[in-house]
C-alpha cells in the first residue's frame, strides 16, 4: 500500500518569536509509520515539529503550520490508498501575523483568532477507494464524539482516547484507547502505541483488502 501519515502538533506563529500549539510529542503517528515501513508499504511521513527522529525506510515531509501541513497532504493525497491523520492540528490561527516581536503593553490582550482549514474532513470529501482513519483526544463523551467524527469526516475508523486524571495519553507512555468503526463497532484497549501501531496497520490492510475485492 501507500499510507500518508501525518503527526505532531501545528504551529501557528502570532509573531516570529511565539506560536499557538497543541500537545503532541507525535510519537504514535511516528511508530505508525515505523510499522508500515516495517511491512514493505510506501509511507510518507507529514510531519510537524516533534524532537524524533523520522523512522527508515520513509519519506519524511517536514511542516510547521495546519495551512502547510494541509499543502503537504493535497500534494500526496492523489497518490495513496491510505491517510492516517494522527497529527495534532490547530484548529485555530491568529487572524494576522505579527511581523515584529510584540513588546509588553498593558496587562491584558486579545488575540483574534480564525478557523484554520479541516484537513481531515476534506480528504473525507474525496475519498475514493482510500482507507481513511483519524485520531481523537476527548475529555468527556468520547463515544459520542468519535461516532460524530466517524460520520462527519468520512472516516473508516477512528482511535480515540479520553484525557483526565486516570488516562494520560501524551508521548510514550501506555494509555488507554479505543478503536471505533463506521458500523459504531467498538474495541477497547489498555496498550503501548507500539502494540496499538500494529493493530492500527493490520486494521488498515485488512480494509484495504476488502475494499479491491469490492471494486
Ligand atoms: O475534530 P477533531 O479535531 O477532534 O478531529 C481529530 C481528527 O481530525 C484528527 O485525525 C486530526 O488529525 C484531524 N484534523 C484535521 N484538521 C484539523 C483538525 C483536526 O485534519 N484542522
Amino acid at each position: 500500500m501507500r499510507i500518508l501519515i501525518t503527526a505532531g502538533p501545528t504551529r501557528e506563529f502570532i509573531d516570529p518569536v511565539r506560536f499557538i500549539s497543541n500537545s503532541s510529542t507525535g510519537f504514535f503517528g511516528y511508530e505508525i509509520a515505523k510499522v508500515a515501513a516495517k511491512r514493505g508499504h510506501k509511507v510518507i511521513l507529514v510531519s510537524g515539529p516533534t524532537d524524533l527522529h523520522p523512522p527508515e525506510g520513509v519519506k519524511f515531509i517536514s511542516v510547521s503550520s495546519a495551512l502547510e501541513m494541509k499543502a503537504a497532504v493535497s500534494k500526496f493525497y492523489g497518490d495513496v490508498n491510505c491517510l492516517i491523520m494522527s497529527a495534532a492540528v490547530a484548529d485555530y490561527r491568529p487572524a494576522r501575523f505579527i511581523s515584529k516581536k510584540m513588546k509588553k503593553d498593558g496587562e491584558r490582550i486579545t488575540l483574534e483568532l480564525k478557523r484554520s482549514p479541516d484537513i481531515l474532513l476534506e480528504a473525507g470529501k474525496r475519498k475514493g477507494g482510500r482507507v481513511l482513519v483519524g485520531f481523537a483526544l476527548e475529555t468527556g463523551n468520547l463515544t459520542t464524539n468519535a461516532k460524530d467524527k466517524i460520520k462527519r469526516k468520512n472516516l473508516d475508523f477512528i482511535v480515540a482516547a479520553a484525557l483526565n486524571k486516570k488516562n494520560e495519553p501524551f508521548g510514550e507512555k501506555r494509555s488507554s484507547f479505543i478503536i471505533m468503526d463506521k458500523e459504531g463497532k467498538i474495541e477497547r484497549f489498555a496498550s503501548s502505541k507500539q502494540r496499538m501501531s500494529k493493530i492500527i496497520i493490520d486494521k488498515v490492510e485488512k480494509m484495504r483488502y476488502s475494499k479491491a475485492k469490492e471494486a
